[in-house]
């Protein structure tokens, strides 16, 4: 498909970053260029409309799910074309009033994800936007938060899915990717 080349076109690869044996792959030149960004965004739009809302129970999503941080990029423009609500996942610490909290495995041992216990209420359809899975520990982590609120996670969106590490099926979701790398 032409938009998702032009799409892989504008992201980039940093060997040795952030440490050495690591290739880290860039969103940020896409979003450097409307016209990619505007691509990316209708690309994935489109997507939820023609094939994730069809799948979800009530024939809507009501919620937006990001994760910190790079999915806090996408996540609110999609859920304003949606009509949806937006809610972040954070790092712990991060958010008042009462949150829910899971924690996940990193490289370098655990860390915790945080929703606001009042962002998802039982029964509501959820997405969950990122701009990579790897392993898919984070995208597991919000899975469950979202879970424990009582929300029905219907997709996870990403731009590019690694797909050596198979996070995808580690997830109580389908997955959907832009780009896939190996
Ligand atoms: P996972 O939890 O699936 O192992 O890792 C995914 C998280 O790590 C995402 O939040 C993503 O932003 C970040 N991440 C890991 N590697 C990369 C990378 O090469 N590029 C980008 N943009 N993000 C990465």
């Amino acid at each position: 498909m032409a938009d998702v080349d032009f799409i892989k076109s504008r992201l980039t690869s940093h060997p040795d970053f952030p440490k050495k044996g690591i290739v880290f792959l860039d969103i940020f030149p896409i979003l450097r260029d409307p016209l990619a960004f505007e691509t990316l965004i209708t690309h994935l739009v489109h997507h939820i409309t023609s094939t994730t809302i069809p799948k979800s129970p009530t024939g809507k999503i009501d919620v937006v799910v990001g994760l910190d941080a790079r999915g806090f990029l996408l996540g609110p423009i999609i859920a304003l074309r949606l009509g949806a609500a937006f809610a972040p996942v954070r790092k712990k610490g991060k958010l008042p009033g009462q949150c829910v909290s899971a924690t996940y495995e990193k490289e370098y041992g655990a860390d915790s994800f945080e929703m606001q216990a009042d962002s998802i209420k039982p029964g509501q359809t959820v997405i969950v936007v990122d701009d990579l899975i790897a392993t898919g520990g984070s995208a597991r982590a919000a899975g469950q938060l979202i879970s424990d609120l009582g929300g029905r996670t219907i997709e996870y969106l990403f731009i590019i899915e690694l797909l050596f590490l198979k996070g995808a099926s580690t997830l109580d979701a389908p997955i959907y990717s832009v780009v896939q790398s190996d």
